[in-house]
């Protein structure tokens, strides 16, 4: 039996190639969507570490949350992530949250 080759695939298979993750949003699956709520962040950096998408990013700045006063905040990019709820799972304050998708 020979397997076809990349060009004779159909369209739909054809836009995962090397290289493509950056303009394949990978969300479209996410049922489930991490919500931190910074006031009980303790910037550990945890979600940032065990993301496997890499789509928590440090934002610097200086940012005042209650009476405290941090440089780094943490966000998360949308467009990318999967709902995989690890964040959440490894934060240890149980500041991020993970609430359904609205359809
Ligand atoms: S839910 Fe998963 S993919 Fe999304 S930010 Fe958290 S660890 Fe990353
Ligand atoms: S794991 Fe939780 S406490 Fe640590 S940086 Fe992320 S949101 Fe903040």
């Amino acid at each position: 039996m020979s397997l076809p080759k990349a060009s004779q695939l159909p369209i739909g298979t054809a836009i995962t190639e090397p290289g493509s993750t950056r303009r394949n949003l990978t969300a479209g699956w996410r049922t489930l969507r991490p919500v931190i709520h910074d006031d009980r962040c303790i910037r550990c950096q945890l979600c940032w570490l065990y993301c496997p998408e890499g789509t928590i990013v440090e934002v610097k700045g200086v940012f005042k949350v209650g009476n405290r006063t941090y440089d780094v905040k943490y966000e998360i990019n949308y467009d990318y992530c999967k709902g995989c709820g690890i964040c959440a799972n490894e934060c240890p304050t149980k500041a991020i949250e993970m609430v359904p998708e609205t359809p």
